[in-house]
């Protein structure tokens, strides 16, 4: 059962890189922070059973759009850093553009994070195959920066999308436990309801633990709960419009089959290539079999089902236009 304190310096809704980024710097100032996330805080098994509760259940990790497309987040301590492909890329000229600095902060987590490209050792068959071609071709392609310790990944691993087991992955867990180090206090299986506001300000939220409601108090209330979690949770207090602007940069995979490759185990997005002027970037793409499946089963390529170890797969990742919603009623549109 949970316990709560009578009084919090701070709420942080949600556990991924957002809030788990922001409790932690408060949780180092002194403050006594409260961190509620709505998904499971246990250790994470890289299996299909687990990311499955994480990341695919119907309107909770996984959204169908009109057009069958599906929109994916991690419900999990760490968010959907948990189930995320670990990949790293500096901040698009966007910010900056609107007058956001983000280089200082950048220059921070390079300095602190697991981040750079794979050695070669940990670049699987199908991606350097791929880069191979590519850059025969002429193209820039080249490794991508990876949130991966080499030392504790794997040779053939394939699990980054499930969870890594190994501890090789960067999470946003690793700020969770240092927030907690702190004094933080993480509960999760803690789904919040909505944001209690009395006389104009946020005075706590409530939340539902184990099928019963608290009404938790702080004077501040972070709302870190992902792109679709915080509209929602906006839209339930009574704090938003009827329609939240959403954008997601939809994932195509492109695939082919070669004749000479036994593969289809290793670390995805290895390497790539990013035309920032298109708006499309490029990477390698090896998925687990079971998602290769399912991927070919969508399309109706049930003659595909059973290539998985011979398939090469590139992600094409083509930037959206600002123009889609969150809705009141919780679905997504784009
Ligand atoms: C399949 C996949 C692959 C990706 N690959 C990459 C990559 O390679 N590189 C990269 O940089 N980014 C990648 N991303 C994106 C990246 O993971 C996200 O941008 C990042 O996790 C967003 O952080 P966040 O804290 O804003 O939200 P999230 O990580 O979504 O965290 C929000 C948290 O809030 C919780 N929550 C939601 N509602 C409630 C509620 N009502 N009460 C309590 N808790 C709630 C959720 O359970 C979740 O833990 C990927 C994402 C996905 C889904």
């Amino acid at each position: 059962m949970a316990s709560f304190h009578p009084h919090y310096d701070a709420i942080v809704v949600g556990s991924g890189p957002g809030g788990a980024s922001v409790a932690r710097t408060l949780a180092a100032t002194g403050a006594r922070v409260l961190i509620l996330e709505r998904g499971s805080a246990a250790p994470v098994a890289g299996t299909l059973t687990q990311m499955t509760a994480m990341a695919a259940i119907p309107g909770k990790g996984a959204f169908f759009h009109r057009d069958a497309s599906l929109l994916v987040r991690g419900v999990t301590a760490g968010g959907s850093s948990t189930i995320n492909f670990a990949t790293a890329a500096s901040p698009p000229a966007a910010f900056a553009r609107l007058g956001i600095d983000l280089a200082d902060d950048e220059r921070a987590l390079r300095a602190e994070l697991p981040l750079g490209p794979l050695p070669d050792d940990l670049i699987g068959p199908m991606a350097r195959r791929i880069m191979t071609a590519a850059q025969d071709a002429g193209l820039g392609w080249r490794k991508l920066d990876k949130m991966i310790r080499p030392a504790l990944c794997r040779t053939g691993c394939w699990r980054c999308m499930y969870g890594c087991p190994f501890g090789a992955k960067w999470t946003a867990r690793d700020f969770l436990d240092e927030a907690c180090r702190h004094g933080a206090q993480l509960v999760a299986d803690a789904r919040v309801e909505r944001v209690i506001v009395e006389h104009g300000r946020a005075a706590g939220v409530e939340v539902t633990v184990g099928g019963t409601v608290h009404a938790v108090r702080a004077p501040v209330v972070v709302l870190a709960a992902g792109g679709i979690g915080s509209p929602r949770l906006l839209h339930r207090s009574g704090l938003a419009p009827a329609a939240v602007p959403f954008f997601s940069d939809p994932v195509v995979a492109v695939m082919g089959s070669v004749d000479d490759l036994d593969g289809g185990a290793e670390v995805p997005m290895a390497a790539g290539l990013a035309l920032p002027g298109e708006g499309i970037s490029f990477a390698d793409l090896a998925l687990p079999r079971p998602m290769y499946s399912a991927f070919a089963a969508q399309v109706g390529r049930f003659d595909r089902l059973h290539a998985h170890a011979r398939t090469l797969s590139i992600m094409v990742k083509i930037a959206d236009e600002a123009g889609g919603a969150v809705a009141r009623a919780g679905s997504t549109r784009r």
